[in-house]
C-alpha cells in the first residue's frame, strides 16, 4: 500500500464511522503563542476540546502535517539516528469532542489495524497509563490482547510520562494508551516498559489520548467540560509496517527522496545518516516556508534557519560545496504536491528562499568548520570548549545544535556551561553598551530566570533576543543579521 493510499484509507474508515474529514491546518498555529509549530493533529481543535469553540460536528478525522523541531516535542536530535523520527511527518487522527470515549476509541483503533489493514494481532503491543484500569480492561477483557502484552506505564521520576500526553506546558492533556508494532528480532530493542524500550524493534505507531484536563501555567489540572478523544498515528510509521520495512526511511516516499539526494550527490549508496537527515529536512523546511515561515534570527524563523543550516552541513559532509538543498524541492513536490497543492504552488518561492539561505551560509560554514578542526586539535579531553562553541555561533553562524551534531559524530561532549558563561558576558557587554535599551534587556532577562533549562534551543533563543536588544538595536554579528 502506497503512503498516499494509506492516508485515504484512514480518512475513509473514520468517515464511515461518522467523522467529518477536516483538512490539515498550517504548521504555524492560528493564534497560539504558546506553541512553536503544529506538533499534533489536535492542535487545530484545541479550543474545541476546551469547550471554547463549538463545531458543527462532534467527530472529526484528519491527516495533519506536523513539525517537531522545537518546543515540548523536539525530535531534531533523533533524525537520522532512529528509524522512526522525523522533523516533519503526517499524523493521522480521529477526534471525539465529548462524544465517544475510551471504549469506542480503542475498538475503532483495533478494528482499523487488524480488520481493515489486516495487521497480525500478535505483533501488536499496548501500553496504558499506570492507573487507567478502564483502558486496561477494555484491551484485555474486551479486545482480548494477552495481558503480558499490555504494559502499565507510570510517571517518570523527573515528572511527565509517556502515557500522559500533553501538547505543551499548558493546554488540553490526559492519560493515553499507545499501540506498538513488533518489527521482530534482528532489530535491537525491547517491548515498552523494558530497559531496551528505546531501541527500534518495538515501534509506537498509534497514541490514543483521553483528553480529560486543561493544564494551566501553574500546573493545575482542571477537568474539561466533556471527556474527549484525540488520537495520532504517524503515517510514515504505519507505511513502514504495511510495506514490510523496518525504517521509515525505507518507505516509498522516502526512497524516492533519498534517490533524489543520491542523484544530486552522485552516489547510489544513501545509507549514511547524512542522507536521511537531508531527506528529512527538505520536508520540514519546504513546508515551513510554504506555511509562511521565513529564515530569521528568532522564534520560528530561527528554527527554520537552524534546520536549513544543519542540512547544509550534512551536504558539505557528503562533499557538496555548492548549494544543493533547494534542488530537492522539485522531487518533494513530485511526492507530496498532489496531497498538498499549497506546496506545489509555493515551489518557486521555496526554492528561492532555500537557495538564498544556502548561499548566505556557504562561506562561513567552510570557515567555521576549519576553525573548529583547528580548535579541536588543541583539545585534550573529549569536550568542545564553551569558548569555541560560542565563537562558532557568534562569528560563523553555527547554531548550537549544529555544533552538537558534529560533536556527536566525533564522540565529543559540549561544554554548555562554558557556552552559557560566554553568552552571559555577551549580554553584559550589550547592556553596558546601551543604557537606554536596558529596560528591554531587563525584561527579557527576568523572563529567562523564571524558566527552567530546556536545552540549547532555549539558551540560543534567549541570546538572540538579547542580542537584538544590543547597543544600537542591531544584532551583534552581521552574518546573522
Ligand atoms: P515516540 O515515543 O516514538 O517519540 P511520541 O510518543 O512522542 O512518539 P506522540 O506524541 O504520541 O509520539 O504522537 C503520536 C504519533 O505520531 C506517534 O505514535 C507516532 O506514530 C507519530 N510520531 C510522533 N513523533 C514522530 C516523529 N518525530 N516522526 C514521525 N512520526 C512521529
Ligand atoms: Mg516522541
Ligand atoms: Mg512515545
Ligand atoms: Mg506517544
Amino acid at each position: 500500500m502506497k503512503s498516499a493510499d494509506i492516508r485515504t484509507s484512514f480518512l475513509e474508515y473514520f468517515r464511515s464511522k461518522g467523522h467529518e474529514v477536516v483538512a490539515s491546518a498550517p504548521l504555524v498555529p492560528g493564534n497560539d503563542p504558546t506553541l512553536l509549530f503544529t506538533n499534533a493533529g489536535m492542535v487545530q481543535f484545541k479550543e474545541t476540546f476546551l469547550g471554547l469553540e463549538q463545531r458543527a460536528y462532534q467527530r472529526a478525522t484528519s491527516s495533519q502535517r506536523c513539525v517537531r523541531a522545537g518546543g515540548k516535542h523536539n525530535d531534531l536530535e533523533n533524525v537520522g539516528y532512529t528509524a522512526r523520527h522525523h522533523t516533519f511527518f503526517e499524523m493521522l487522527g480521529n477526534f471525539s469532542f465529548g462524544d465517544y470515549f475510551k471504549r469506542d476509541a480503542i475498538h475503532y483503533a483495533w478494528e482499523y489495524l487488524t480488520q481493515v489493514l489486516k495487521m497480525p494481532a500478535d505483533k501488536l503491543w499496548v501500553t496504558v497509563y499506570e492507573t487507567d484500569d478502564e483502558a486496561y480492561d477494555i484491551w484485555v477483557k474486551e479486545i482480548g490482547v494477552p495481558a503480558d502484552r499490555v504494559t502499565r506505564i507510570g510517571d517518570e521520576p523527573g515528572g511527565g510520562s509517556d502515557n500522559f500526553w500533553q501538547m505543551g506546558d499548558t493546554g488540553p492533556c490526559g492519560p493515553c494508551t499507545e499501540v506498538f508494532y513488533d518489527h521482530g528480532p534482528g532489530v535491537w530493542g525491547g517491548p515498552p516498559g523494558s530497559p531496551e524500550a528505546d531501541g527500534d524493534r518495538y515501534i509506537e505507531i498509534w497514541n490514543l489520548v483521553f483528553m480529560q484536563y486543561d493544564r494551566d501555567s501553574e500546573g493545575t489540572l482542571t477537568p474539561l467540560p466533556k471527556p474527549s478523544v484525540d488520537t495520532g498515528m504517524g503515517l510514515e510509521r504505519l507505511a513502514a509496517v504495511l510495506q514490510g520495512v523496518h525504517s521509515n526511511y525505507e518507505i516509498d516516499l522516502f526512497q524516492n527522496l533519498l534517490d533524489a539526494v543520491g542523484r544530486i550527490m552522485g552516489s547510489d549508496d544513501t545509507h549514511a545518516p547524512s542522507y536521511k537527515v537531508i531527506a528529512d529536512h527538505i520536508r520540514s523546511c519546504s513546508f515551513l516556508i510554504t506555511d509562511g515561515v521565513m529564515p530569521a534570527n528568532e522564534g520560528r524563523g530561527y528554527v527554520l534557519r537552524r534546520i536549513i543550516r544543519r542540512a547544509a552541513r550534512h551536504g558539505h559532509k557528503l562533499g557538496m560545496t555548492d548549494p544543493f538543498f533547494h534542488r530537492l524541492v522539485e522531487p518533494l513536490v513530485r511526492e507530496m504536491g498532489e496531497a498538498y497543492p499549497e506546496l506545489a504552488k509555493a515551489q518557486k518561492q521555496v526554492e528561492r528562499v532555500l537557495l538564498q539561505e544556502e548561499e548566505r551560509f556557504r562561506e562561513t560554514l567552510e570557515h567555521g568548520l576549519k576553525h573548529l578542526e583547528e580548535g579541536l586539535d588543541k583539545v585534550s579531553d573529549k569536550t568542545i570548549p564553551g569558548g569555541l562553541i560560542f565563537k562558532l555561533y557568534d562569528t560563523y553562524g553555527f547554531p548550537v545544535d549544529l555544533t552538537g551534531d558534529i560533536a556527536r559524530e566525533k564522540g565529543l561532549e559540549l561544554d554548555m556551561a562554558g557556552f552559557e558563561h560566554e553568552m552571559e558576558q555577551q549580554r553584559d557587554r550589550a547592556r553596558a553598551a546601551s543604557s537606554f535599551r536596558m529596560s528591554d534587556a531587563g525584561t527579557v532577562a527576568k523572563g529567562i530566570s523564571d524558566s527552567r533549562f530546556v536545552g540549547y534551543e532555549h539558551i540560543e533563543e534567549q541570546a538572540r533576543v538579547l542580542r537584538l536588544a544590543g547597543s544600537d538595536g542591531k544584532p551583534v554579528d552581521s552574518l546573522n543579521g
